[in-house]
């Protein structure tokens, strides 16, 4: 790799989105005298009587939660989207609107509040992945839905509410923006080249091998060179599905040994439930051929330099570009040493 990239400022191309981030190497060390976030580490019970998403507790709606003893699925009770409005469009000289239908739920990943993912045994992370797999297939078929959001916001830096260990899944009638974006790259280069996009890519960050911080026999774990977040992260398969269900019972597995290992690493980092933001981004279910799609799932969490210091993307980032100063292969050197 180019000695300058470590030293000098530059800007990287992120083949996905067809964005440029800002690095800035040589502000690493200017001292910090920002704001100070407080996390907490106190320990949770194993149930907590007033979580709504604890079993056998009672949600706003008045409904009970189940007595369940690991993944529970429930339609969000203040959902974002829904499927009773109406369908129009607001086509008004420079006025542009269209109605959006949609279904979103919630996925406790275990009745256990106390844990998060990082605590949990790869069998139990399995369960969560193949309930994935289930709500992936039966939201997709709906006539309604065309695109499946996965996603977890974990931690209250990252704004949310409940400790509990729980996800989200927001399905639409359109792609939304990131997926639009990743849609139309990866088909033009499988249009031209007939492979993969993120194969290729994977091909060669395989070669150079220094922004990897873990494989198995089925996925790799990368911090990608276009990294916006401080120590993001990609989960990639080796192999170019399109989506979720397509991996084996083996891979599946797999998937969520990964899942583990990139999460226990991120907890030992600053010695705290580590925030972030993940999500799946995978071929829309909207019936037409998707096979230019490479499914993969990314971190972005906002902690920088400790448990309580964390980057904020504003100013610059917010009118310009976004910007880092430590540089993915720094983030992957401190990553690395803690996959255990
Ligand atoms: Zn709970």
């Amino acid at each position: 790799m180019d000695n300058n990239l470590q030293d000098y400022s530059h800007k990287r191309y992120n083949i996905l989105t067809g964005e440029w981030v800002l690095v800035s190497p040589h502000r690493a060390k200017r001292p910090w005298q920002g704001q100070n976030e407080t996390i907490s580490n106190e320990q949770r019970p194993a149930h907590d009587p007033s979580c709504y998403l604890c079993a056998r507790n009672t949600r706003i709606n008045g409904e009970i939660n189940p007595d369940y003893k690991d993944v529970f699925i429930f339609t969000n009770d203040f959902a974002a989207l829904q499927t009773t409005s109406p369908i129009f469009s607001v086509n008004d000289g420079l006025f542009k609107a269209e109605s959006e239908q949609g279904i979103c739920k919630v996925i406790c990943f275990s009745p256990d509040h106390s844990k998060s993912l990082a605590d949990m045994e790869v069998e139990d992370i399995n369960k969560v992945v193949e309930a994935w797999q289930k709500e992936y297939i039966l939201l997709g078929s709906n006539e309604m839905i065309n695109y499946v959001q996965i996603f977890e916001n974990k931690g209250a830096v990252m704004g949310c509410s409940n400790p509990h260990p729980h996800g989200q899944i927001w399905s639409q009638s359109t792609l939304p923006n990131e997926v639009e974006k990743k849609d139309q790259h990866q088909k033009s280069y499988y249009d031209k080249n007939k492979r993969s996009l993120l194969g290729d890519y994977l091909k060669q960050e395989l070669e150079v091998n220094e922004r990897i911080i873990y494989q198995n026999d089925d996925f790799v774990v990368l911090a990608p060179f276009w990294a916006v977040w401080p120590f993001e992260t990609m989960i990639v398969p080796k192999k170019a599905y399109t989506n979720i269900t397509e991996l084996s019972a083996s891979e599946s597995l797999a998937f969520a040994e990964a899942i583990s290992k990139i999460t226990k690493a991120y907890d030992a980092l600053f010695q705290t439930s580590f925030p972030y933001s993940s999500g799946i981004h995978q071929a829309p279910t909207n019936g037409e051929n998707n096979d230019h799609w490479h499914w993969h799932m990314s971190f972005y969490p906002p902690l920088l330099r400790s448990a309580t210091v964390k980057k904020f993307m504003v100013g610059y980032e917010m009118f310009g570009s976004p910007q880092r100063d430590i540089t993915a292969e720094q983030a992957v050197d401190r990553l690395k040493a803690l996959v255990k």
